[in-house]
């Protein structure tokens, strides 16, 4: 087994950055993803990211290169098998057969009571939020055990933790994220991989942005969250940075939450 990479001193230099490493962020042109690939690209890293829509990916692409960002993408529909490991080929061709982080960010939601989801539904939402991402870290296994020091990042949420009713199919996708974590965290140590997971409440993106259209709705989040707001996408994404830094080469296996306070403070379920 390689030396791990460690936090090493307090002044060791390279500690908070980021500098030097290939990440992969799946779905970046919008919400969390996109913050995600502008918070890792700021601090230094080379980011692949990917999604469905061709246009508005090479509208990114322009913003981030007028930022001086570096940031390649790729058209990808990730509830694909194959389009999954033409990806994670794309990828390894542009990194030289490495990569240092792998945030697994694609997700989606069908909101209704479970009696009335179909069979096709059902498959969707597995396919997109968990097979995608099951898949993405077999796949890219490889590359990140090249790296010497590999760090896997999922985007769960607090609706795998705590009973909320944005759905059952999404809960439980983001559930057994929260337990793959943990796995993968213990099987892949030996390969100096870690992994970990951040699990948001509401964040005010494209996915949530009609639920939190409504009114009434917005305002029950914020009396049941701790701090009385929804959050904003780079609130996660500064997360998701850390744990993929030198200053956290000790954290590995652990579901963070993200959500105002919303899962401690005791009123859940409601
Ligand atoms: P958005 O819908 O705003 O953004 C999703 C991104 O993923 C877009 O870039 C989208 O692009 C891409 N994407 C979606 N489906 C696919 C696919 N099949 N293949 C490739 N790319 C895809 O979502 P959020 O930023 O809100 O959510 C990101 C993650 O955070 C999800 O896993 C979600 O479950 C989780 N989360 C979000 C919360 C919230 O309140 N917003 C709360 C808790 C968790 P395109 O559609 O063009 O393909």
């Amino acid at each position: 087994m390689a030396a791990a990479e460690t936090s090493g001193t307090v002044a060791a230099p390279g500690r908070w950055s980021l500098h030097g490493k290939m990440a992969l962020v799946t779905g970046g042109t919008r919400g969390i993803g996109r913050a995600v690939v502008e918070e890792l690209a700021a601090l230094g890293a080379a980011v692949h990211t990917c999604s469905r829509n061709e246009a508005e990916l090479g509208e990114r692409l322009k913003e981030w290169e007028a930022r001086g960002f570096r940031v390649t993408v790729s058209v990808c529909d990730l509830s694909a098998r194959d389009q999954r490991e033409r990806l994670i080929r794309d990828v390894a061709n542009r990194f030289g057969g490495k990569l240092d982080i792998l945030v697994n960010n694609v997700g989606t939601n069908i909101r209704k009571p479970t009696t009335e989801y179909s069979a096709d539904e059902y498959s969707f939402l597995m396919a997109t939020n968990l097979e995608s991402a099951y898949h993405l870290c077999q796949l890219g296994h490889p590359l990140l055990k090249a790296s010497g020091s590999g760090s896997i990042v999922f985007i769960s949420s607090v609706a795998g933790i705590v009973a909320l009713f944005s759905g059952t199919i999404y809960a439980m996708t983001k559930g057994a994220m929260n337990q793959l974590t943990k796995n993968l965290a213990c099987e892949w140590a030996k390969d100096n991989i870690r992994t970990n997971c951040v699990a948001p409440g509401y964040i005010l993106t494209s996915l949530s942005e009609g639920i939190l259209a409504n009114k009434e709705f917005e305002g029950s989040v914020k009396s049941r969250t701790p701090l009385r707001r929804v959050g904003e996408p780079a609130e996660i994404s500064s997360l998701v940075a850390f744990l993929c830094m030198p200053g956290s080469t000790y954290i590995t296996g652990q579901t963070i939450a993200v959500d105002g306070g919303m899962t401690v403070n005791g009123l859940y379920p409601s």
